[in-house]
C-alpha cells in the first residue's frame, strides 16, 4: 500500500485533518485522518512525520528535500511546510476527476461547509456554490441533531432509512431545529421519523445549491457525509438521478492536492 509515494496532498479541514500520499502515476498510495484539533500545527507536523518513507529517489521540487506538498482545506494557510495551498474547490474537482474519469455535478458535503461543483468534460471548474456561514445542509447539522436523539453518527443514515414515516421539520438553521427535536421528542414522535425528516432538510438544503450551478449528471459526492448512506439514496430520490460515488469521498480534497503537487515536479 505505501510503495512509491511521490508526491502528498493535505486537506486541513474544520473537522478532520486528511493526508494522501500517490506514487508516480497519480494513484493514491497512502493515507491517513483524523479528527482537526486546535493546535493545527502540531498535528500536521506529526501527520509529516509519518509519511511513508520515499521508496524511489527524492526528485527537484520537494521543499526541505522532503516529499512535494500541497494544503487544501480550509486551514490550509496553516501549513508552512507546503510549497503552494490550493482551494479545496480545485482540489476536490480534481481528485474526483482523476478517480472517476469525467465530468457532471459534485457535491462536497463536510463537516462544517457543503460545495456544490460543475466539473466540465475536461475536467476544468465551470462553475461553484459554496456554504460555509451556516451548519444547515452541512454534517454539523446531523451531528447536532442525532446528538439530541442519541443515534450515534454511524447509525444515523440507517435509521433513518429504517423508518415508516417522515416527520417535516421546518425549521432549517440547526439550533432552531434542535428546538424543534426536542419538542418533537416531547410528544412522542418516533426518534426514526424525525431522523428521516431531518436527512429531508439537509437533503433539499443541497438540492437548492445545485440548482443554482445547474445539474450536468452525472450528480457525484464527496466528503465525510457521504459514509452515511441515506445522503446518497436521498439525494437520488430528491433529484431523480444516479449519484456515483468514489471510493475514498472523504479524502478527494487531500488526493486532489496531492495529484497537483506531483504535477508541479515534472
Ligand atoms: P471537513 O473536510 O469539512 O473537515 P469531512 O469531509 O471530513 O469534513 O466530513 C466530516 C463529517 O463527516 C463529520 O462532521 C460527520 O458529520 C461526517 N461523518 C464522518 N464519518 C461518518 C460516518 N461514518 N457516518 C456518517 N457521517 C459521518
Amino acid at each position: 500500500m505505501t510503495n512509491g509515494v511521490c508526491a502528498l496532498g493535505i486537506d486541513v479541514g474544520s473537522t478532520t485533518v486528511k493526508i494522501v500520499g500517490v506514487d508516480a502515476e497519480g494513484n493514491l498510495a497512502w493515507h491517513h485522518l483524523e479528527q482537526a484539533e486546535p493546535r493545527v500545527e502540531d498535528q500536521v507536523e506529526r501527520f509529516l512525520a509519518i509519511t511513508p518513507p520515499l521508496t524511489s529517489p527524492p526528485q527537484e521540487g520537494g521543499k526541505e528535500g522532503g516529499l512535494p506538498l500541497v494544503a487544501t482545506g480550509y486551514g490550509r494557510k496553516l501549513v508552512r511546510q507546503a510549497e503552494r495551498s490550493i482551494t479545496e474547490i480545485t482540489c476536490h474537482a480534481r481528485g474526483v476527476y482523476r478517480e472517476l474519469g469525467h465530468g457532471g455535478t459534485l457535491v462536497d458535503i463536510g463537516g462544517q461547509d457543503s460545495k456544490v461543483i460543475g466539473i466540465s468534460s475536461k475536467g476544468d471548474v465551470v462553475d461553484f456554490s459554496m456554504n460555509d456561514k451556516c451548519a444547515a445542509g452541512t454534517g454539523r447539522f446531523l451531528e447536532n441533531t442525532a446528538r439530541r436523539l442519541g443515534v450515534p453518527l454511524e447509525r444515523m443514515g440507517q435509521v433513518a432509512l429504517a423508518a415508516a414515516e417522515e416527520v417535516s421539520i421546518s425549521s432549517t438553521c440547526t439550533v432552531f431545529a434542535e428546538s424543534e427535536v426536542i419538542s418533537l421528542i416531547a410528544h412522542g414522535v418516533a426518534v426514526e421519523s424525525i431522523l428521516r425528516g431531518l436527512h429531508r432538510s439537509l437533503i433539499k438544503r443541497i438540492v437548492a445549491m445545485i440548482r443554482t450551478v445547474g445539474l450536468v449528471p452525472p450528480l457525484m459526492l464527496s466528503g465525510g457525509v457521504v459514509q452515511n448512506q441515506a445522503i446518497a439514496r436521498m439525494l437520488e430520490e430528491e433529484t431523480g438521478e444516479k449519484v456515483v460515488i468514489p471510493q475514498y469521498p472523504q479524502l478527494m480534497g487531500a488526493y486532489g492536492a496531492a495529484l497537483i503537487a506531483l504535477a508541479a515536479k515534472d
